[in-house]
Protein backbone atom coordinates (compact mmCIF):
# COMPACT_ATOMS: atom_id res chain seq x y z
CA UNK A 1 0.00 0.00 0.00
CA UNK A 2 1.23 3.38 -1.03
CA UNK A 3 -0.47 6.67 -0.26
CA UNK A 4 -0.27 9.79 -2.32
CA UNK A 5 -1.13 13.02 -0.14
CA UNK A 6 -0.29 17.13 -0.49
CA UNK A 7 -2.03 17.05 -3.97
CA UNK A 8 -5.04 18.92 -5.87
CA UNK A 9 -6.83 15.83 -5.98
CA UNK A 10 -9.26 16.17 -9.36
CA UNK A 11 -12.57 14.35 -8.59
CA UNK A 12 -15.48 14.45 -10.99
CA UNK A 13 -17.42 17.57 -9.67
CA UNK A 14 -14.59 19.40 -7.65
CA UNK A 15 -11.36 19.53 -6.55
CA UNK A 16 -9.66 18.70 -2.89
CA UNK A 17 -7.03 20.64 -1.86
CA UNK A 18 -4.01 19.05 0.45
CA UNK A 19 -5.60 15.65 -0.88
CA UNK A 20 -4.70 12.25 -0.20
CA UNK A 21 -5.47 8.98 -2.04
CA UNK A 22 -4.16 5.45 -0.74
CA UNK A 23 -3.48 2.88 -3.20
CA UNK A 24 -3.36 -0.77 -2.50
CA UNK A 25 -2.03 -3.05 -5.52
CA UNK A 26 -3.74 -1.50 -8.37
CA UNK A 27 -7.13 -0.35 -6.69
CA UNK A 28 -7.93 3.03 -4.50
CA UNK A 29 -8.61 1.95 -1.44
CA UNK A 30 -9.47 5.62 0.21
CA UNK A 31 -9.13 8.93 -0.38
CA UNK A 32 -9.65 11.81 1.62
CA UNK A 33 -8.23 15.75 2.70
CA UNK A 34 -5.54 16.81 5.34
CA UNK A 35 -3.65 14.47 7.03
CA UNK A 36 -3.28 11.07 5.33
CA UNK A 37 -3.65 7.61 7.37
CA UNK A 38 -0.48 6.58 8.86
CA UNK A 39 1.54 3.40 8.22
CA UNK A 40 1.84 3.38 4.65
CA UNK A 41 4.31 4.63 2.39
CA UNK A 42 3.98 7.87 1.39
CA UNK A 43 4.71 9.64 -2.08
CA UNK A 44 4.61 13.53 -1.66
CA UNK A 45 2.57 15.28 -5.14
CA UNK A 46 4.06 18.53 -4.14
CA UNK A 47 0.80 20.56 -4.46
CA UNK A 48 0.61 19.64 -7.67
CA UNK A 49 -2.72 18.21 -9.47
CA UNK A 50 -3.87 14.64 -9.67
CA UNK A 51 -5.93 13.30 -11.97
CA UNK A 52 -7.51 10.09 -13.24
CA UNK A 53 -5.47 9.11 -16.05
CA UNK A 54 -7.13 10.41 -19.43
CA UNK A 55 -8.81 8.02 -21.93
CA UNK A 56 -8.23 9.06 -25.24
CA UNK A 57 -11.12 7.20 -27.58
CA UNK A 58 -10.07 8.64 -31.01
CA UNK A 59 -6.11 8.54 -32.14
CA UNK A 60 -4.54 7.61 -35.09
CA UNK A 61 -0.72 7.87 -34.17
CA UNK A 62 2.15 10.20 -33.05
CA UNK A 63 5.74 10.30 -33.31
CA UNK A 64 5.92 9.10 -36.89
CA UNK A 65 3.64 5.74 -35.70
CA UNK A 66 0.49 5.48 -36.93
CA UNK A 67 -1.89 2.58 -35.59
CA UNK A 68 -2.82 1.34 -39.08
CA UNK A 69 0.85 0.94 -39.85
CA UNK A 70 0.20 -2.18 -38.15
CA UNK A 71 3.03 -3.22 -36.49
CA UNK A 72 2.83 -3.99 -32.53
CA UNK A 73 6.26 -1.30 -32.88
CA UNK A 74 4.11 1.33 -34.31
CA UNK A 75 1.78 0.77 -31.68
CA UNK A 76 3.93 0.78 -28.76
CA UNK A 77 5.72 4.46 -30.32
CA UNK A 78 2.62 5.95 -30.64
CA UNK A 79 1.20 4.57 -27.46
CA UNK A 80 4.18 5.48 -25.15
CA UNK A 81 4.03 8.90 -26.67
CA UNK A 82 0.23 9.94 -25.05
CA UNK A 83 1.44 8.19 -22.30
CA UNK A 84 4.13 10.59 -21.70
CA UNK A 85 1.04 13.10 -21.50
CA UNK A 86 -1.01 11.72 -19.34
CA UNK A 87 -3.19 9.35 -21.53
CA UNK A 88 -3.52 5.92 -19.76
CA UNK A 89 -5.93 4.33 -21.65
CA UNK A 90 -6.20 4.62 -25.56
CA UNK A 91 -8.76 3.28 -28.48
CA UNK A 92 -5.93 2.90 -31.27
CA UNK A 93 -8.04 4.26 -34.53
CA UNK A 94 -8.14 3.32 -37.91
CA UNK A 95 -8.83 5.68 -40.60
CA UNK A 96 -10.77 4.65 -43.82
CA UNK A 97 -9.18 1.40 -45.18
CA UNK A 98 -9.91 -1.73 -46.64
CA UNK A 99 -11.40 -4.94 -43.86
CA UNK A 100 -8.26 -6.70 -45.03
CA UNK A 101 -6.20 -3.89 -43.59
CA UNK A 102 -8.32 -3.92 -40.74
CA UNK A 103 -7.85 -7.33 -40.35
CA UNK A 104 -3.85 -6.39 -40.08
CA UNK A 105 -4.98 -3.76 -37.53
CA UNK A 106 -6.26 -5.84 -35.07
CA UNK A 107 -3.37 -8.51 -35.71
CA UNK A 108 -0.60 -5.99 -34.27
CA UNK A 109 -3.49 -4.69 -31.77
CA UNK A 110 -3.40 -7.91 -30.26
CA UNK A 111 0.05 -8.57 -29.54
CA UNK A 112 0.77 -5.38 -28.57
CA UNK A 113 -1.52 -5.22 -26.44
CA UNK A 114 0.67 -7.24 -23.64
CA UNK A 115 3.82 -4.80 -24.35
CA UNK A 116 2.11 -1.96 -23.96
CA UNK A 117 2.37 0.07 -20.76
CA UNK A 118 -0.88 2.36 -21.81
CA UNK A 119 -3.93 -0.13 -22.08
CA UNK A 120 -4.90 -0.41 -25.58
CA UNK A 121 -8.72 -0.72 -25.26
CA UNK A 122 -10.57 -2.11 -28.45
CA UNK A 123 -10.23 -0.08 -31.00
CA UNK A 124 -12.22 2.79 -33.47
CA UNK A 125 -12.78 2.14 -36.64
CA UNK A 126 -13.37 5.45 -38.28
CA UNK A 127 -15.01 3.85 -41.67
CA UNK A 128 -15.23 2.94 -44.42
CA UNK A 129 -18.72 3.34 -44.62
CA UNK A 130 -18.57 7.82 -44.56
CA UNK A 131 -20.18 9.83 -46.81
CA UNK A 132 -17.72 11.00 -49.43
CA UNK A 133 -18.45 14.58 -49.71
CA UNK A 134 -17.46 14.75 -46.34
CA UNK A 135 -14.32 12.69 -46.55
CA UNK A 136 -11.59 15.55 -44.94
CA UNK A 137 -8.50 13.79 -45.29
CA UNK A 138 -9.58 10.17 -45.41
CA UNK A 139 -9.91 8.71 -49.13
CA UNK A 140 -13.01 8.93 -50.50
CA UNK A 141 -12.42 6.11 -53.12
CA UNK A 142 -12.53 3.10 -50.10
CA UNK A 143 -15.84 4.60 -48.24
CA UNK A 144 -18.93 2.30 -49.52
CA UNK A 145 -22.27 1.88 -47.81
CA UNK A 146 -22.19 -1.15 -45.76
CA UNK A 147 -22.81 -4.47 -46.83
CA UNK A 148 -23.64 -8.07 -45.54
CA UNK A 149 -20.29 -9.32 -45.76
CA UNK A 150 -19.01 -6.02 -43.92
CA UNK A 151 -21.36 -6.59 -41.28
CA UNK A 152 -20.42 -10.17 -40.40
CA UNK A 153 -16.73 -8.86 -40.15
CA UNK A 154 -17.91 -6.11 -37.42
CA UNK A 155 -19.78 -8.70 -35.49
CA UNK A 156 -17.51 -11.80 -35.14
CA UNK A 157 -14.99 -9.10 -33.86
CA UNK A 158 -17.25 -7.23 -32.00
CA UNK A 159 -15.37 -7.94 -28.47
CA UNK A 160 -12.07 -6.15 -29.91
CA UNK A 161 -14.33 -3.27 -31.66
CA UNK A 162 -15.14 -0.36 -29.24
CA UNK A 163 -16.58 2.19 -31.86
CA UNK A 164 -17.07 2.47 -35.47
CA UNK A 165 -17.77 5.99 -37.19
CA UNK A 166 -20.31 6.03 -39.43
CA UNK A 167 -22.54 8.47 -41.53
CA UNK A 168 -26.03 7.38 -40.78
CA UNK A 169 -27.62 8.30 -43.89
CA UNK A 170 -26.07 5.44 -45.75
CA UNK A 171 -28.04 2.84 -47.18
CA UNK A 172 -28.27 -0.06 -44.31
CA UNK A 173 -26.70 2.01 -42.00
CA UNK A 174 -29.30 1.84 -40.04
CA UNK A 175 -29.28 -2.10 -39.71
CA UNK A 176 -25.46 -2.18 -39.15
CA UNK A 177 -26.13 0.95 -36.65
CA UNK A 178 -28.89 -1.81 -34.45
CA UNK A 179 -26.65 -4.58 -34.95
CA UNK A 180 -23.75 -3.68 -34.01
CA UNK A 181 -25.14 -1.74 -30.58
CA UNK A 182 -26.86 -4.79 -29.57
CA UNK A 183 -23.27 -6.82 -29.98
CA UNK A 184 -21.67 -4.18 -27.39
CA UNK A 185 -20.01 -1.39 -30.32
CA UNK A 186 -20.93 2.62 -29.57
CA UNK A 187 -21.35 3.97 -32.97
CA UNK A 188 -21.09 7.17 -33.51
CA UNK A 189 -22.02 9.55 -36.16
CA UNK A 190 -18.99 11.24 -38.21
CA UNK A 191 -17.99 12.49 -41.65
CA UNK A 192 -21.89 11.94 -42.32
CA UNK A 193 -24.63 14.22 -44.45
CA UNK A 194 -27.34 13.11 -42.39
CA UNK A 195 -30.32 15.29 -41.93
CA UNK A 196 -31.64 15.81 -38.37
CA UNK A 197 -34.02 13.24 -39.20
CA UNK A 198 -31.75 10.82 -40.21
CA UNK A 199 -29.58 11.38 -36.84
CA UNK A 200 -32.70 10.85 -35.04
CA UNK A 201 -33.93 7.74 -36.63
CA UNK A 202 -29.93 6.79 -36.14
CA UNK A 203 -30.25 7.27 -32.56
CA UNK A 204 -33.71 5.54 -32.01
CA UNK A 205 -31.40 2.63 -33.11
CA UNK A 206 -29.04 3.20 -31.00
CA UNK A 207 -26.21 5.76 -31.98
CA UNK A 208 -24.09 6.44 -29.28
CA UNK A 209 -22.19 10.04 -29.99
CA UNK A 210 -20.93 11.90 -32.72
CA UNK A 211 -17.47 11.87 -34.18
CA UNK A 212 -15.48 15.06 -33.68
CA UNK A 213 -18.16 17.56 -33.42
CA UNK A 214 -18.12 20.55 -35.62
CA UNK A 215 -15.90 18.68 -38.03
CA UNK A 216 -16.82 16.75 -41.41
CA UNK A 217 -20.37 16.61 -40.65
CA UNK A 218 -23.40 18.76 -41.92
CA UNK A 219 -25.01 21.86 -40.06
CA UNK A 220 -28.07 24.01 -40.77
CA UNK A 221 -28.89 24.79 -44.50
CA UNK A 222 -31.79 26.06 -46.53
CA UNK A 223 -33.67 23.29 -48.56
CA UNK A 224 -36.27 25.07 -49.89
CA UNK A 225 -37.60 27.89 -47.75
CA UNK A 226 -36.69 26.60 -44.88
CA UNK A 227 -33.53 26.57 -42.60
CA UNK A 228 -32.94 22.62 -41.90
CA UNK A 229 -31.09 21.03 -39.45
CA UNK A 230 -27.94 18.75 -39.84
CA UNK A 231 -26.05 16.67 -37.97
CA UNK A 232 -24.31 19.07 -35.53
CA UNK A 233 -27.64 20.83 -34.46
CA UNK A 234 -29.02 17.18 -33.67
CA UNK A 235 -26.03 16.23 -31.76
CA UNK A 236 -26.02 19.63 -29.75
CA UNK A 237 -29.75 19.41 -28.81
CA UNK A 238 -30.46 15.74 -28.20
CA UNK A 239 -29.61 14.75 -24.77
CA UNK A 240 -29.30 11.23 -25.45
CA UNK A 241 -26.06 11.74 -27.89
CA UNK A 242 -22.26 11.89 -26.52
CA UNK A 243 -20.34 14.38 -28.21
CA UNK A 244 -16.53 13.98 -29.21
CA UNK A 245 -14.50 16.97 -29.14
CA UNK A 246 -11.21 17.64 -30.58
CA UNK A 247 -10.32 21.06 -28.08
CA UNK A 248 -6.89 21.22 -29.20
CA UNK A 249 -7.28 25.21 -29.93
CA UNK A 250 -7.28 24.84 -33.83
CA UNK A 251 -9.81 22.34 -34.83
CA UNK A 252 -12.86 24.20 -32.76
CA UNK A 253 -12.42 27.39 -31.68
CA UNK A 254 -12.90 29.15 -29.03
CA UNK A 255 -16.56 30.39 -29.23
CA UNK A 256 -17.06 27.03 -30.55
CA UNK A 257 -15.93 25.38 -27.56
CA UNK A 258 -18.08 27.29 -25.09
CA UNK A 259 -20.83 26.57 -27.28
CA UNK A 260 -20.48 23.12 -27.21
CA UNK A 261 -19.77 23.13 -23.21
CA UNK A 262 -23.26 24.91 -22.95
CA UNK A 263 -25.12 22.73 -24.62
CA UNK A 264 -24.08 19.45 -23.97
CA UNK A 265 -22.25 19.61 -20.11
CA UNK A 266 -19.17 17.80 -18.70
CA UNK A 267 -21.26 14.40 -19.00
CA UNK A 268 -22.01 14.17 -23.04
CA UNK A 269 -18.24 15.88 -23.80
CA UNK A 270 -15.71 13.32 -24.35
CA UNK A 271 -12.32 15.34 -25.54
CA UNK A 272 -10.34 13.00 -28.04
CA UNK A 273 -7.14 13.76 -29.92
CA UNK A 274 -7.64 12.47 -33.29
CA UNK A 275 -4.01 12.68 -32.85
CA UNK A 276 -1.98 11.85 -36.19
CA UNK A 277 1.58 10.53 -36.58
CA UNK A 278 2.70 14.04 -36.76
CA UNK A 279 2.61 14.32 -33.47
CA UNK A 280 5.08 14.82 -31.76
CA UNK A 281 7.58 15.48 -34.87
CA UNK A 282 8.99 18.49 -35.76
CA UNK A 283 6.93 21.49 -38.22
CA UNK A 284 7.28 20.84 -41.66
CA UNK A 285 8.11 17.40 -41.02
CA UNK A 286 5.90 14.98 -43.67
CA UNK A 287 3.97 11.92 -43.46
CA UNK A 288 1.40 9.47 -44.79
CA UNK A 289 -2.18 9.22 -43.53
CA UNK A 290 -3.06 6.11 -45.64
CA UNK A 291 -2.79 7.09 -49.10
CA UNK A 292 -2.56 11.03 -48.12
CA UNK A 293 0.31 13.32 -47.62
CA UNK A 294 0.47 15.23 -44.88
CA UNK A 295 2.88 17.32 -42.20
CA UNK A 296 3.02 18.79 -39.22
CA UNK A 297 1.68 22.46 -38.85
CA UNK A 298 2.52 24.88 -36.24
CA UNK A 299 0.12 22.75 -33.44
CA UNK A 300 -1.97 20.51 -35.77
CA UNK A 301 -1.36 18.31 -39.01
CA UNK A 302 -2.50 19.96 -42.51
CA UNK A 303 -2.55 18.08 -45.97
CA UNK A 304 0.90 18.58 -47.73
CA UNK A 305 -0.26 21.74 -49.63
CA UNK A 306 -1.96 23.52 -46.36
CA UNK A 307 -5.25 23.56 -48.23
CA UNK A 308 -7.13 21.66 -44.89
CA UNK A 309 -6.61 20.34 -41.69
CA UNK A 310 -5.95 16.71 -41.50
CA UNK A 311 -5.87 16.48 -37.58
CA UNK A 312 -3.90 17.29 -34.58
CA UNK A 313 -1.05 16.74 -33.02
CA UNK A 314 -2.46 17.22 -29.82
CA UNK A 315 -2.72 15.01 -26.50
CA UNK A 316 -4.85 14.64 -24.02
CA UNK A 317 -3.21 17.07 -21.69
CA UNK A 318 -3.17 19.86 -24.08
CA UNK A 319 -7.28 19.22 -24.88
CA UNK A 320 -7.62 19.77 -21.17
CA UNK A 321 -5.72 22.79 -21.01
CA UNK A 322 -7.43 24.43 -23.96
CA UNK A 323 -10.72 23.20 -22.93
CA UNK A 324 -9.78 25.36 -19.17
CA UNK A 325 -7.80 27.95 -20.90
CA UNK A 326 -9.96 29.06 -23.91
CA UNK A 327 -13.46 26.96 -23.28
CA UNK A 328 -13.45 28.66 -20.10
CA UNK A 329 -14.49 25.45 -18.47
CA UNK A 330 -13.65 24.65 -14.71
CA UNK A 331 -10.55 22.50 -14.05
CA UNK A 332 -12.57 19.72 -12.99
CA UNK A 333 -14.96 19.51 -15.42
CA UNK A 334 -12.38 19.84 -18.24
CA UNK A 335 -10.67 16.64 -16.91
CA UNK A 336 -14.39 14.66 -16.59
CA UNK A 337 -14.40 14.88 -20.16
CA UNK A 338 -11.09 13.57 -20.86
CA UNK A 339 -12.13 10.51 -17.97
CA UNK A 340 -14.79 9.84 -16.86
CA UNK A 341 -17.15 11.03 -19.19
CA UNK A 342 -15.19 8.81 -22.12
CA UNK A 343 -14.98 5.79 -19.45
CA UNK A 344 -19.02 6.15 -18.82
CA UNK A 345 -19.58 5.97 -23.26
CA UNK A 346 -17.32 2.42 -23.23
CA UNK A 347 -18.61 1.11 -20.36
CA UNK A 348 -15.86 0.94 -18.03
CA UNK A 349 -16.49 3.88 -15.80
CA UNK A 350 -17.29 1.28 -12.82
CA UNK A 351 -13.25 0.26 -12.93
CA UNK A 352 -12.09 3.67 -14.33
CA UNK A 353 -12.22 7.39 -15.45
CA UNK A 354 -12.34 8.84 -11.74
CA UNK A 355 -10.52 8.73 -8.39
CA UNK A 356 -13.02 7.08 -6.21
CA UNK A 357 -12.29 4.08 -3.76
CA UNK A 358 -13.15 0.73 -5.48
CA UNK A 359 -11.45 1.96 -9.14
CA UNK A 360 -8.20 1.22 -10.87
CA UNK A 361 -5.06 3.39 -9.86
CA UNK A 362 -4.52 5.36 -13.03
CA UNK A 363 -3.40 8.47 -11.94
CA UNK A 364 -1.63 11.59 -14.12
CA UNK A 365 -0.12 14.39 -11.80
CA UNK A 366 0.32 18.16 -13.43
CA UNK A 367 1.36 21.32 -12.47
CA UNK A 368 0.01 24.10 -12.96
CA UNK A 369 1.38 25.31 -16.68
CA UNK A 370 0.03 21.83 -17.74
CA UNK A 371 3.33 19.99 -17.61
CA UNK A 372 2.98 16.22 -17.35
CA UNK A 373 4.71 15.17 -13.97
CA UNK A 374 4.29 11.47 -13.51
CA UNK A 375 2.18 8.72 -14.40
CA UNK A 376 0.88 5.83 -12.74
CA UNK A 377 -0.83 2.55 -14.28
CA UNK A 378 -2.84 0.50 -12.43
CA UNK A 379 -0.77 1.81 -9.25
CA UNK A 380 2.32 1.40 -10.88
CA UNK A 381 4.53 4.59 -11.81
CA UNK A 382 5.27 4.48 -14.91
CA UNK A 383 6.58 8.06 -15.73
CA UNK A 384 8.29 9.87 -13.22
CA UNK A 385 9.12 13.95 -14.21
CA UNK A 386 9.45 14.89 -10.55
CA UNK A 387 12.66 16.22 -8.93
ZN1 LIG B 1 -9.85 10.54 -36.80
Amino acid sequence: MFCIHNAKLILADQILDRGWVLVENDVIRALGQADPPDGHERVDAEQLYLAPGFIDLHVHGGLGSDFLDATPDAFITAAGFHLSAGTTSICPTAATAAYLTFDSFLTAWQTAKSRSIARLLPVHLEGPHLAPSKAGAQNPELMCPPRDEHKEWILSRARSVSQITIAPELPGALHLIEDATRAGIRMSAGHTEASDKEMEAAVDAGLAKVTHLFNAMSSASKRGIFRQAGTLEYALSDDRIFCELVADGFHVLPTLLKLAYRAKGPERIALVSDCLAGGGLPEGTGFQLGRVRCKVGPGYCMLENGSALSGSSARMIDLVRVMNQQGEVPLFAAVRMASLTPATILGIDSHFGSIQSGKTADFVLFDDKFAVRRVWVGGALVLDQLK
